[in-house]
């Protein structure tokens, strides 16, 4: 096996830093390579290398790709915090806050462990991946701790180099790919394949050299041919290298394609880089009319970029001698991009920037990418969904990810893994510990039930649950098995909340009663208590029944706590506080508060479903979603105008979905969290003002 490196040294790697970083940095550099060479001293890797070459190379990976300072340091102290004594406070002490972050969201990572082999569960490992941190200089340390894991695997057990192996094909290579961080992708794919078919990769590679060998000359005259010609057009400074292609991707082609070794084989790679954008076209113009180009094969992904950024024109020719010839023109500073993805963002930049804090608001460095070189919007899009906090991703104690709505509880997983589990959940161990049943779930714990025959649900397990799945369990379980229990506690939360108000229950008379159970479609008071009790009628919508002109279909209520009580937020209108609205009793949902203007609660009306005029009164800090749809001008940078923006009011995008009208315009559709209308008119007024807004409109 080729996986044999060598050594990296502190002295190397001060050498290559050297070249792009301040004196004062690759001191700070050093410091940090005694703090890990002290910490991890005593311990060896498998190979039988003292451990701190790990790091050093780690962060050598890092420094090939210029990333700055912090990822440096970090990369350099990675496995302290796990593997070592050394604390995050003294990390922190000694290097600043942003450099202990990193390490510790690097830790995180390390205690995480795949162990499935289906691709659903692969996919949210990878979601997980990106769920756990914040800042991406995490993930792309973690994606060169497993390349350099991944160069030394020679030495360890063929069993456990093969799951490594496969992890790196499923997880990490991915999320590189994702990145746009090309050449770590490469090396893993490449080292994946090694391990993981050993046999073919030694065959294709024989056969390539072989290939190369009695091809050279031809090569050799095409890339002269190509190199001549741009040279007689007057295209000034370019650059062109023949690429030779890994046993790996070959491979893929030969499986994905179908085709046959010497199909494949017979490809050969030129890529050039040029100037700029204009010069891009014009090379291929120049090498169209050199050899003729295959049809179908032509991709631009200048004007169309992929979502990872990646930009370049790509075409196939026929070349001499029946040989197809693959070419790729992009320009310098796509090259960078198709390179170093999204670690360009942290790559040094000499001069004035050098000191300035970089942002470890990974959503607003996205920002930052995009305006400056006008990567897709798309990658924005999908990224941020990916970081969005609209799922959590947990454990089972076997090891499966469970998918689960943001802000889920260990009640909503119990039942997510099975009806019966949920229906007998006696108690709960997240990450070993014993947590409440009610307590919200994050990313990347670890729970465990423990059930009990005994136990069964109760009516205040619907205060619980967040998930339909485990509302809908509940509430089926409650109405077949319990149902005089349901009638007493709905009777007793009416008598109270009567008692409450200063009004004897035994006072209210039958006529006002039978109003009330028409009014709210009950057959009985039996049934109405039940109700109550599954949070299926609220107990103030009965309150207000029974205490005003019952003759009057429309009571107008008043709603102050929103959560934990069974009322949701129609999502065709997006209510906020201070719009007028109205609530629809289902009986799924409980009250759903709709905007009075929402074409639906006109439905609603039509059809005298109820319906009631509801005065709310959010609480402090709760805020609301709203939908927002701006027309603008079709230029580069806008969604990062605005975007921060909103952010610069501290206000939360929720979703973010561009519609392209025509090249001229095009309109963001955006889904906010604000507190109330006062709030949302004052951003709808600052985004107005921007001068390539055209309209602005609350959907
Ligand atoms: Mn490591």
């Amino acid at each position: 096996m080729s996986l044999f490196t060598k050594r990296v040294l502190i002295s190397d790697l001060c050498g290559l830093l050297d070249t792009y970083m301040s004196k004062k940095q690759v001191e700070g550099v050093y410091q940090a390579y005694i703090l890990a060479a002290t910490a991890h001293d005593g311990q060896y890797r498998q190979s039988g290398e003292a451990y701190v070459f790990h790091p050093i190379s780690v962060a050598m990976i890092l420094a090939e790709l210029k990333l700055d300072y912090y990822c440096i340091v970090a990369a350099m102290l990675h496995d302290c915090i796990e593997d070592t004594t050394l604390t995050y406070e003294e990390i922190e002490y000694n290097f600043g806050y942003e450099i202990a972050h990193i390490v510790e969201g690097v830790s995180k990572l390390t205690g995480l462990e795949f162990n499935s082999n289906t691709d659903k569960q692969a996919q949210n490992f990878r979601k997980l991946f990106l769920a756990m941190t914040n800042d991406m200089r995490v993930i792309v340390i973690k994606l060169a701790d497993r390349l350099h894991n991944m160069r030394t695997l020679g030495s360890i057990r063929r069993d456990k180099q093969l799951r490594i192996a496969k992890e790196t094909e499923e997880i990490h290579a991915p999320i590189a790919r994702r990145l746009g961080l090309n050449s770590i992708r490469v090396e893993l794919d490449n080292l994946c394949f090694e391990i993981i078919h050993p046999y073919t990769h030694k065959v294709l590679a024989h056969k390539i050299k072989r290939q190369y060998g009695n091809r050279r000359k031809v090569i050799r005259h095409i890339q002269a041919e190509i190199e001549n010609r741009l040279n007689q057009e007057n295209l000034n400074s370019f650059e062109i290298t023949g690429r030779r292609k890994q046993s790996c991707s070959i491979y893929k082609k030969m499986k994905l394609k179908k085709l046959k070794f010497s199909q494949v084989l017979d490809m050969y790679a030129f890529r050039v880089i040029v100037d700029d954008v204009a010069d891009c076209y014009q090379a291929l113009g120049i090498i169209h009319n050199l050899y003729k180009p295959l049809p179908g094969k032509f991709k631009d992904y200048v004007a169309l970029p992929k979502s990872n950024g990646y930009q370049s024109l790509h075409t196939v020719l026929f070349g001499p001698k029946k040989i197809f010839i693959e070419v790729q023109i992009r320009s310098k500073d796509m090259h960078f991009v198709s390179e170093y993805g999204i670690a360009a963002h942290w790559h040094y930049k000499s001069g004035k920037e050098e000191e300035e804090g970089l942002a470890s608001n990974w959503l607003g460095s996205l920002l930052d990418i995009q305006q400056n070189s006008g990567t897709s919007v798309e990658f924005l899009e999908e990224t941020k969904n990916d970081l969005n906090p609209s799922e959590v991703f947990v454990f089972t104690p076997a090891g499966d990810i469970i998918q689960l709505p943001y802000k889920s509880t260990v009640l909503d997983f119990a039942y997510m893994v099975h009806t019966s589990i949920g229906n007998h959940t006696f108690k709960a161990k997240v990450d070993q510990i014993n947590t409440p049943i009610s307590q919200e779930l994050k990313s990347g714990q670890t729970i465990e039930i423990i059930t009990n025959k005994k136990t069964k649900p109760h009516p205040s397990w619907l205060q619980i649950a967040i998930t339909a799945k485990a509302k809908s369990s509940i509430k089926s379980f409650l109405k077949s098995e319990s149902t005089s229990e349901l009638i007493q506690l709905g009777e007793y939360l009416i008598t109270n909340a009567l008692d409450y108000q200063g009004i004897d229950s035994e006072s209210i008379d039958e006529d006002k009663w039978n109003k009330c159970l028409l009014n709210l479609n009950c057959g009985s008071k039996e049934d109405l208590y039940a109700k109550v009790s599954l949070s299926e009628i609220l107990v103030s919508v009965v309150l207000n029944s029974l205490q005003h002109d019952s003759d009057n279909k429309i009571h107008k209520i008043s709603i102050k706590k929103t959560q934990g009580k069974s009322i949701s937020f129609a999502r065709c209108c997006h209510p906020i506080p201070g719009d007028k609205v109205a609530g629809i009793l289902t009986t799924s949902k409980g009250m759903v508060i709709h905007r009075f203007e929402c074409s639906n609660l006109s439905h609603t009306k039509q059809k005298n479903l109820q319906y009631l005029q509801v005065d709310w009164k959010p609480d402090e800090g709760e805020e609301f979603r709203a939908k927002v749809s701006i027309d603008v001008a079709n230029r580069r940078g806008i969604l990062a105008s605005i975007a921060n923006i909103i952010f610069k009011m501290g206000i939360n995008i929720e979703s973010l979905e561009v519609e392209e009208n025509d090249n001229s315009m095009k309109a963001i559709n955006l889904i906010i969290s604000v507190a109330n209308s006062d709030k949302l008119n004052d951003i709808l007024i600052q985004i107005k003002e921007l001068e390539f807004v055209i309209d602005v409109n609350r959907i």
